[in-house]
């Protein structure tokens, strides 16, 4: 059953209307509406002014062919998307995802996400997402590049440092970075850093942006617990995933005294009961490409469950970091039942409405993604910020800075959750919070 208020029901109607067949981008625009009730009754000049209809609708939308050839000399056809949503509050911010589910539906899912997540930084950018329904798994470094290559040779007219500036997300990392990067140095004849974020540290990359979304994560859930009295020490913690952000959330979760037992990928997942090795997994992961069927074979205590949910494993603290609605209300009931206190969508979206509605019925802590993995966008705001001023921070220094940003997240959500009647509500917070500061921009900039 839909929370959503009647003022705003017909705005759900025109995006339902105009954008048909794309059920991701639906579901997370429902979860703010439905978040915006209270707002739109103290102001109606949001209504009033079609701001809620405008935020619904991406300033541009762009789709095209890439084209490039395999290593056996075939040629290949992909599709490219990038969705730059909303500049209100500074140049499109968002990344690229590379996998075979991409689709206009899930971009535009992502690029309005966005656009509430780089408001909560309280950094100066806009939200934008991009990606392909390539399929980078068990191609090789050359095709790699000569995909990101032929797909730069089209992006980068719409790119640029005060335009729109992507990163990384699934399937894209700093290998993929610095072949975007360097094809588009090569077409425009710029050294250009701030145009694409995630960049490795030899070539204007910022330190800690590789750690960012999951340490982010991690902060976001501390100030969580800490401000029920609680903390993460001891506390038994399940990452979902073996990426980036996966990897990661672990460390930082395990720096700070839990045990991290459990991670997954698509395939399964593997229980490590001594705590999870994250030197290990990186190796597996980021150096082997491997599978993480593959971390259980060098662990003789641990075990790989294939095909199975890694929210079946008892924790106290459960941290979503592999892809949407990958935690479903069987699963959510599950983790209810096992004791779960708190869960943090290091992921964009992992839980299903359903999920989302059991955890906050059941007084589990709930970290919507748009708040807990908003470290990641942060810190490629940080690497703007030095890219420009042609400087370089400390690990520690930068590290400080992501910290302050993610409590500075969690106060937001907590403010806004509390003055709109909603206290401990953190994703009526995240949203309240973020719509406000982009929708009176909005109204400032007029008509556009
Ligand atoms: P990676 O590509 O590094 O890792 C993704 C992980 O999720 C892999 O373990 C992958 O397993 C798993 N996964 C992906 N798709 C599926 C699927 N359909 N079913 C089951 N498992 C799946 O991506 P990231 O770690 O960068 O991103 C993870 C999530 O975090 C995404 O939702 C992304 O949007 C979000 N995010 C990422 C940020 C970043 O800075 N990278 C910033 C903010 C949010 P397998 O290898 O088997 O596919």
């Amino acid at each position: 059953m839909s929370r959503l208020d009647a003022a705003l029901q017909p705005h759900y109607e025109i995006v339902l209307a105009r954008n048909p067949g794309e059920a991701e981008f639906h579901q997370a625009v429902l979860e703010v509406l439905e978040s915006l009730g209270p707002v739109v009754r103290k102001h109606p000049e949001y209504v009033e002014e079609a701001v809620i209809e405008r935020l619904c609708e991406p300033e541009r939308q762009l789709i095209f062919r890439v084209p490039w050839t395999d290593d056996q000399g075939r040629v290949q056809m992909n599709r490219a998307f990038r969705v730059e949503f909303n500049s209100a509050l500074g140049p499109y911010k968002g990344g690229l995802r590379f996998h075979p589910s991409v689709y206009l539906g899930i971009v535009k899912f992502l690029g309005f996400e966005q656009i509430f997540k780089n408001a909560l930084t309280g950094m100066p950018i806009g939200g934008g997402k991009g990606g392909s329904d390539f399929d980078p798994k068990g191609r090789s470094d050359a095709e790699i590049m000569r995909f990101c290559q032929s797909l730069m040779t089209e992006l980068y007219r719409h790119l640029g440092e005060y335009t729109d500036v992507p990163a990384g997300d699934i399937g894209v990392g700093g290998r993929e970075i610095g072949y975007l990067f360097g094809q588009y140095k090569r077409i425009t004849n710029r050294y250009e850093s701030g145009v694409l974020t995630g960049k490795g540290l030899s070539y204007g990359g910022s330190q800690v942006r590789t750690e960012a979304t999951g340490y982010g994560t991690v902060f976001f859930t501390e100030q969580m617990l800490a401000a029920t009295g609680s903390s993460l020490s001891g506390r038994r913690v399940v990452v979902s995933g073996s990426g980036n952000v996966a990897i990661y959330a672990a460390q930082k979760a395990a720096a700070l005294g839990a045990h991290v037992v459990a991670c997954s990928d698509s395939s399964g997942y593997v229980v490590d009961e001594d705590g999870l090795d994250i030197g290990l997994l990186q190796q597996v992961k980021e150096v082997d490409r491997a599978r993480i069927s593959a971390y259980a074979e060098q662990r003789p205590k641990a075990e790989f469950v294939a095909g199975g949910s890694v929210w079946d494993v008892r924790c106290e603290v459960a941290l979503p970091c592999a892809t949407q609605n990958e935690l479903d209300g069987d699963a959510a009931r599950t983790l209810v039942e096992n004791g779960v206190l708190a869960v943090a969508e290091g992921a964009n979206m992992p839980c299903t409405p359903e999920a989302t509605r059991l955890f906050q019925e059941s007084k589990v802590l709930f970290a919507p993604g748009k708040a807990a993995n908003a470290g990641g966008v942060a810190t490629s705001a940080l690497e703007m910020q030095q890219n420009a001023s042609r400087d370089s921070w400390s690990f520690e220094h930068t590290e400080e800075r992501l910290r302050e940003i993610m409590v500075g997240v969690h106060e937001r959500c907590a403010a806004a959750a509390d003055e709109y009647g909603t206290p401990g509500n953190y994703v009526a917070g995240a949203n309240i919070s973020s719509f406000l500061q982009v929708a009176d921009a909005m109204l400032a900039l007029g008509v556009v």
